[in-house]
């Protein structure tokens, strides 16, 4: 295997990406990036702090503010652990929308582009092949139908005891996906040099095991 290794998945909400990218890093033994818990932790502070999105100025001073870090699987937030706090549909919707917005996004893509030139990481998100990390060593585009993946959503949400509509969840799924496709700063979108996977009737493990494949014959 060469020195460092980068691998990008990118894909839809609920695709099963940041499960398999955990997955994969673990067996690799190199870090996991976890790029949309970024914009997550960014929704929650704004949304915490009461700022609307149109004042640019206040949102501008909120981000100089703001550190991001990843401690042994943990997201933190301004020295905070928010694993919890921003797995929530309402912080879901919020890191959408702050995901489209200019100054977000240039802090954090420099941010993870930061980690991904120290080291060999598994990054997920919905730019990393396109924007991020476009000289990864490895990309793929992790897809499921809107179906499926609302199913996936919904049972994760009623195992951890937090009910919802399973039409709701498709709903709230198709919404995101049209957002994060059709905004104008890096869209979500299929890299021409990525592998694309259906994940649809196939398990994590399958997942996992197809990346692991192409990973090591190619290196
Ligand atoms: O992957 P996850 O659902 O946690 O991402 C939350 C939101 O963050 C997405 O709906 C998307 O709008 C945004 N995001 C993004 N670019 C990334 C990762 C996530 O715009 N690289």
């Amino acid at each position: 295997m060469t020195d460092k290794i980068r691998i990008a998945i990118d894909g839809p909400s609920g695709a099963g990406k940041s499960t398999i990218a955990k997955n994969v890093a673990r067996i690799l033994h190199i870090d996991y990036i976890d790029t949309g818990a970024m914009y997550r932790a960014i929704g929650y502070k704004i949304q915490k702090s009461n700022i609307a999105l149109n004042d640019r100025e206040a949102l501008k001073r909120t981000l100089l503010d703001t550190e991001i870090d990843f401690v042994e699987g943990n997201v933190i937030l301004d020295g905070a652990i928010i694993n919890d706090r921003i797995r929530t549909p309402e912080i879901s919707k919020m890191a959408s929308e702050v995901s489209a917005l200019s100054e977000v996004r240039e802090k954090l893509v420099a941010l993870q582009r930061n980690m991904g030139q120290r080291k060999s990481v598994v990054m997920d998100g919905r730019d990393i092949g396109t924007n991020v990390l476009r000289d990864a060593e490895f990309k793929f585009f992790v897809t499921a139908s809107p179906a499926e993946r609302a199913r996936r959503r919904w049972l994760e949400l009623s195992a951890k005891g937090e009910p919802a509509e399973l039409e709701q969840v498709e709903e709230d799924i198709i919404q995101r996906d049209h957002n994060d496709s059709t905004r104008e700063l890096n869209p979500l979108k299929k890299a021409e040099d990525a592998v694309e996977l259906d994940t649809t009737g196939l398990t994590i493990e399958e997942v996992t095991q197809k990346i692991l494949e192409v990973v090591k014959w190619q290196s």
